[in-house]
């Protein structure tokens, strides 16, 4: 679903492009600040994208770090979040960063596991 975004076949709230990553709003906001960060290059979560390339990993992160910036949440804090199999309730298999941020975010963790999805 999420390389249907990347390639502009299904609408998503674009908020950021770079060379190799695409951040867009989550449709089911958690929190005020909900964006998530994807490669371009399809990799099924954040483990498998380690094994394959760690550089793009990397600008992942980079991307959520500045998306978190455009969003005014850099001094109010924020979260990033990547949901890794099954127990973390990962429901999209094309890895993906959440920025989270915009009210304090309670807990680590808590709630029920989602089932899964697809990719
Ligand atoms: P995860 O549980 O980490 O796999 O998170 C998947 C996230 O994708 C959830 O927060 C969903 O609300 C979000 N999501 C699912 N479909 C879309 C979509 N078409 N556009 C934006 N966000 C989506």
């Amino acid at each position: 679903m999420f390389c249907r975004i990347v390639a502009g076949e299904l609408p998503g709230d674009v908020v950021a492009e770079t060379d190799t990553t695409v951040a867009f709003r989550d449709i089911n906001p958690q929190a005020p600040t909900h964006v998530l960060v994807v490669p371009r290059a399809h990799h099924r979560d954040a483990a498998e994208l380690a094994a394959a390339d760690p550089a793009l990993l990397s600008e992942v992160l980079a991307a959520g770090i500045a998306v978190a910036d455009q969003e005014g949440v850099t001094d109010s804090g924020y979260r990033l979040l990547l949901n890794t199999g099954p127990h973390s309730g990962q429901m999209v298999f094309h890895m993906h960063l959440h920025v989270l941020g915009g009210e304090p975010l309670g807990g680590m963790v808590g709630g029920a596991v989602k089932s899964p999805g697809k990719s």
